[in-house]
C-alpha cells in the first residue's frame, strides 16, 4: 500500500528513493491485543465484518493501524476472492488522505493525548464491485520523550537509585538501584493497574510514593510524567485519612 506515487526505480536493482536519508526504515510489529482478525482463515466477511491490525515500529514508536472494513457493502457487490479467478486479489488505490494538523474536524475520530492521531490514509479496491475499504492511522507515540528521558536514561536512574539507597541505607538494605528496563516495566504496570480499574468502574489502586519500587525507579523526578498520565497526589495521614 502507498498513500503517495510510487518513487521512481533508479537503479537495475530495483532499489527506491526514500523521502529523507534519516527517514525511519519502520519495523513494525504486532500489537495482538489490539487486533481485531477473523477466527480461521476460512471465515469470509459479510456486510458487518471490521478487522483491525494494529502494529507499532520498534525504532519510532510511531503506531500504525490497519482498518479493513466490509460495513459499506452493498447489495450485489461480491469482494476478491482467491477463487474467483477475475479478481483474485484486491488492488487498492489511495482515495483520501487527512492530515491532523490540516484539518482535524475530518479525523474519523478525535485527536486527543490518548489518540495521538497524525495521518489518515483512506483506500478503496480497484474493482468496483468489491466493497472493502481500508483505512490507515498513523499515531505518534503517547509518550513524548522529555517526559521519559528521566526514566530512560540509565546514569539518571541508577544516581536516583544510589541517592535513595544512600540516604536510607537501613531501609533499602539489599536492594540496588534499578535499570531503565524495570522502570519502564513498572510504569507499564501501574498505567495498566489503573486502566484496568478504570475499565471496572472501581477505585484506582494507590502507589505509595515511599514504596521502595517507586522510590528507586521514579522518586520526585517523574511528577511531571505520572501527572501526564492523569495520577493524583494525595496526602494521607497515618490512618489512612486523606487531607
Ligand atoms: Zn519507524
Ligand atoms: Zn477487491
Amino acid at each position: 500500500l502507498l498513500a503517495d506515487q510510487a518513487e521512481k526505480e533508479i537503479d537495475d536493482e530495483t532499489t527506491f528513493i526514500r523521502r529523507g536519508e534519516n527517514d525511519c526504515r519502520h519495523k513494525l510489529h504486532k500489537n495482538s491485543d489490539r487486533c481485531v482478525a477473523p477466527e480461521t482463515k476460512d471465515v469470509l466477511p459479510d456486510a458487518s465484518s471490521i478487522f483491525v491490525i494494529s502494529t507499532f515500529c520498534t525504532e519510532c514508536h510511531y503506531y500504525f493501524d490497519i482498518h479493513v472494513d466490509y460495513r459499506g457493502w452493498k447489495e450485489g457487490q461480491t469482494p476478491c476472492k482467491l477463487s474467483d479467478k477475475e479478481n483474485l486479489l484486491h488492488h487498492f488505490q489511495l482515495v483520501d488522505t487527512i492530515y491532523a494538523k490540516d484539518q482535524p474536524s475530518r479525523l474519523s475520530t478525535p485527536k486527543s493525548k490518548y489518540n495521538p492521531i497524525i495521518e489518515e490514509h483512506h483506500f478503496c479496491c480497484s474493482q468496483p464491485n468489491c466493497p472493502i475499504r481500508v483505512q490507515i492511522n498513523i499515531s505518534a507515540p503517547r509518550l513524548k520523550i522529555n517526559l521519559l528521558a528521566p526514566i530512560l536514561d540509565s546514569f539518571k536512574v541508577r544516581a536516583r537509585g544510589l541517592k535513595q539507597i544512600q540516604q536510607e541505607p537501613n531501609r533499602f538494605e539489599g536492594l540496588e538501584p534499578v535499570s531503565p528496563f524495570q522502570a519502564l516495566g513498572f510504569l507499564r504496570q501501574y498505567v495498566s493497574d489503573a486502566k484496568n480499574a478504570h475499565n471496572l468502574d472501581s477505585s484506582p489502586r494507590k502507589i505509595a510514593k515511599r514504596n521502595k519500587k517507586f522510590a528507586l525507579s521514579f522518586g520526585s523526578e517523574c511528577e511531571e510524567l505520572f501527572e501526564y498520565l492523569e495520577f493524583q497526589t494525595i496526602i494521607e495521614d497515618s490512618n489512612g485519612e486523606v487531607s
